[in-house]
């Protein structure tokens, strides 16, 4: 049965919540009347199963795709396959489609979706909705996929036939009788944590295309041209903070890239332009090794580092994770993350190094805690990150280059205004202190109300003698492997 001459058609919404460049979406529209569904899917691995700070966001995102459908959106749980057979029998429809996922369970669960659904006599299409090149169309000249990050974006995409153009919002949509939305079977999802720690973050973020909508455009106005400096700077709103829209589906790349290049002329030749759309490179390079290398969420990219000899420290982990190490900068990131869901990039990869070099702790545990409290938890994005900072990844920073978190914060945070929010008992502390509180005289720590030990914590690491460990731990390695 060809997926042309159906007249029901069900939409599998999964990680791309908008109506507007939605291939799957628009396609269906385009040959009948449409059953849309959104399944949680309960069969989802463990190392997969949504933070609580996603579940979060999903529950706000399925609300505002239901507003755009009129409230006419199904909501299940259970496992997929049954879930759509059972709806494909109640509407009869007679296909199904949706838009690729790149994560190897879900590639696993799909496939076997399509088999089953064909073999019933159910057309099944899947469609790319969310990378501007799919992994398994850019190789080398050998077939073989690329492991360095700039000949892959340079060479492998860039060279390659441009992103599809987003496709424009559907001006009608035919929905089945039938279908609708039931706040019941969203609130029966549980994804709205009992305790109310979210209250912070819905102050500062909007879930839903028209959220991410509003994003894109204050980028654009405001801090697209100042990116390549601005984005280092963690007290500045100088980036698009659209990862979480992305991950969600509620942009596709390809409207930020074509969003970036119709705002303004020859945007390749922009230094802060070319940058920006360079880190949209880097998530599809995170997909495209999570595609390539299944296993990157979990295990090393590079084997050497198998042999790496980590620390266990649960009063040291829960001190990086709660930010109370001592280290403002640190501190700050952390607290951030906690706060907010969102932590700045730049920070990421500071708190990321402490724990890894300075703790000496298993970047596997920061990718966990990550996954449970970030927004934009994305399972190709966090993996490549934190194999990256760990020094294990492909085109990695290398294990000896350590961040020293003083530094970074005189250089990217030079009045402290980072640190004050997240840190407040330390505001009152003049700048050159701000970073490193124990080197400031007793007196200026009594008159600026600082009790190390007391209202903020003692660095419960030596940075340098920290970074030797580090350094003669990698030694041992080298020794080792
Ligand atoms: C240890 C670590 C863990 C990370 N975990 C995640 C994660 O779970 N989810 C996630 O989306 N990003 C992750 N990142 C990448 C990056 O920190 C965020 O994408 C970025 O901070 C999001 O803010 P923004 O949208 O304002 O980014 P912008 O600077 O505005 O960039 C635009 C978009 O490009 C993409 N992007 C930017 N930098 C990167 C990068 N280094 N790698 C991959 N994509 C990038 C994001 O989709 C982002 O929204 C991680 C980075 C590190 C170092």
């Amino acid at each position: 049965m060809s997926l042309m001459s159906s007249k029901k058609i069900i939409v599998w919404f999964r990680q791309d919540l908008r109506l507007t460049d939605n291939p799957a979406l628009s396609l269906a529209v385009d040959n009948g009347t449409i059953i849309p569904v959104f399944i949680l899917d309960d069969d989802a691995p463990e190392n997969a199963a949504l933070g609580g700070a996603s579940q979060w966001w999903l529950h706000h995102s399925l609300l505002s795709l239901s507003k755009s459908l009129n409230t006419k959106l199904l909501i299940r749980r259970g496992e997929p396959l049954a879930i759509l057979i059972e709806i494909a029998e109640a509407f009869s429809a007679d296909s199904v489609i949706w838009n690729r996922l790149y994560e190897p369970w879900q590639r696993e669960r799909d496939e076997n979706i399509k088999t089953v659904l064909k073999n019933r006599g159910i057309a099944a299409k899947s469609l790319n909705g969310s990378l501007l090149w799919e992994p398994m169309s850019v190789l080398k000249k050998d077939e073989t996929p690329y492991k360095v990050f700039t000949p892959y974006y340079r060479k492998g995409c860039l060279t390659r036939q441009a992103p599809r153009f987003p496709i424009a919002r559907p001006k009608e949509i035919q929905i089945a009788d039938g279908v609708n939305f039931s706040m019941d079977a969203l609130t029966s999802l549980q994804l709205i944590p009992k305790t109310e720690w979210y209250k912070d973050i819905e102050a500062q973020w909007q879930p839903g295309e028209e959220g991410a909508a509003n994003r894109l455009q204050r980028f654009i106005s405001e801090a697209a041209t100042s990116y390549q400096d601005a984005r280092n700077m963690p007290a500045v709103k100088g980036t698009s903070l659209l990862s979480p829209h992305l991950h969600f589906g509620e942009v596709s790349p390809n409207q930020a890239w074509y969003a970036i290049q119709g705002a303004f002329e020859n945007a390749f030749d922009n230094k802060d332009l070319d940058v920006y759309l360079s880190e949209l490179g880097w998530r599809e390079f995170s997909y495209y090794l999570l595609f390539h290398w299944p296993e990157i969420q979990h295990k090393n990219f590079n084997a050497k580092f198998d042999f790496f000899q980590w620390r266990s420290s649960p009063d040291d982990l829960k001190a990086w994770q709660f930010g109370n190490t001592g280290v403002p900068m640190i501190d700050a990131g952390m607290r951030e993350l906690y706060q907010t869901g969102y932590m700045h990039n730049r920070v990421r990869m500071v708190v990321g190094s402490f724990l890894v070099k300075n703790l000496l702790i298993d970047w596997r545990e920061g990718e966990r805690w990550f996954w449970d409290t970030l927004l934009d938890a994305d399972m190709a994005s966090n993996s490549a990150g934190w194999q990256w900072v760990a020094g294990s990844g492909a085109d990695a920073a290398p294990f000896f280059r350590i961040f020293n978190p003083i530094l970074q914060g005189e250089k990217f945070d030079k009045e402290g205004e980072y640190v004050k929010k997240y840190c407040p008992e330390l505001k009152r502390l003049p700048k050159q202190f701000i970073h490193k509180p124990w080197e400031a005289p007793p007196e200026i720590l009594k008159a600026c109300g600082v009790e190390l030990g007391k209202n903020y914590p003692n660095p419960i690491v030596d940075l340098k003698l920290s970074r030797k460990r580090a350094l003669d731990a990698l030694a041992q390695l080298k020794v080792i492997s």
